[in-house]
């Protein structure tokens, strides 16, 4: 019982985002009003948080990929922890009609040598790849991403 407090206490903690001042009698519209600033600070911060993160990871040389080339490989295999992308980013990328695997290069399955078929919108495959494989997905509003294309990811391995 005082375990699962303390969980509970420290699971709050961590979803603390701030303080926002609101009338004792303010309406729902309003208090949703004071308290986005808030929400808004604690998202720009958590995202530059990670951008960073993933720069770091790409300094290193460990695990992490940029660019639409190596981050569809990526998600292709399952190795996708976390996909970060700009919200416009997109690209054409291929996709093996026999077991679904995704290419940014055209010319036959590596996996099986199948036909490909081309698909314009190529972020959402990459969207439902990492997702399928049980990654997460970050959609990156600030500007940390374009030297990578708009793309790029922390791996698994
Ligand atoms: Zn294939």
């Amino acid at each position: 019982m005082t375990r699962a407090a303390g969980r509970l206490l420290s699971g709050a903690r961590s979803a603390f985002a701030g303080w926002a001042p609101v009338a004792a009698h303010a309406t729902g519209a309003e208090l949703l009003e004071a308290v986005r600033p808030v929400l808004e600070r604690r998202c720009a911060a958590k995202e530059a948080e990670t951008v960073a993160r993933w720069h770091d990871a790409l300094g290193q040389n460990i695990k992490a990929s940029a660019g639409w080339g190596p981050t569809v490989e990526a998600a292709s295999d399952g190795r996708v922890d976390l996909l970060l992308y700009e919200s416009r980013a997109n690209q054409a990328l291929e996709r093996c009609s026999a077991c679904g695997r995704i290419q940014f290069v055209d010319g036959g399955c590596q996996l099986d040598s199948a036909e490909l078929e081309r698909c314009d919108d190529g972020i959402d495959l990459v969207l439902h790849r990492t997702l399928e494989f049980g990654g997460t997905v970050l959609p990156v509003v600030q500007d940390g991403l374009a030297d990578a294309g708009g793309i790029g990811a922390l791996l698994r391995y």
